[in-house]
């Protein structure tokens, strides 16, 4: 099953500029920027009350962040919902027909193991899960 929220991304185009929009929007100030070098994105976690917003900004062209601004602009870019075994979950959604981006969890920022589930499998909104690295 699917727990809570683990965070929701959004996508930015300068991840310096949304810093100073958030840490006022929020005020707080990020306690992670990470970069994810296999997914060429930076990243920027903020964690307010029990919910975590994470930044996404592309390091090249290629980024599928790049690509999702040039598309729909700024903005929520996906869902992502903690889940206790990223295995079990991947096999149970395959069943009920859902489609995912890549099958095998690899590893994503702020010490996960995510996949991606494609956005039409999903109404269009593009679900992350993730499981934590103990
Ligand atoms: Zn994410």
């Amino acid at each position: 099953m699917l727990n809570n929220i683990e965070h929701i991304g959004i996508a930015v185009k300068n991840a310096e500029e949304s810093i100073k929009l958030f840490n006022a929007l929020f005020n707080t100030t990020p306690y992670k920027e990470e970069a994810v070098v296999s997914e060429n994105v930076k990243t920027v976690f903020y964690k307010t009350g029990e919910t975590k917003v994470e930044l996404l900004q592309a390091t090249s062209d290629d980024s599928a962040i790049a690509k999702f601004i040039e598309k729909k602009g700024e903005g929520i870019h996906h869902m992502a919902f903690a889940v206790t075994d990223i295995y079990a979950e991947i096999n149970r959604l395959k069943s009920e027909g859902f489609v995912f981006i890549n099958e095998t969890p690899k590893q994503g920022a702020d010490n996960k193991l995510i996949v991606f589930l494609h956005p039409k499998s999903s109404n269009g909104v593009l679900i992350e899960l993730c499981q934590e690295i103990i």
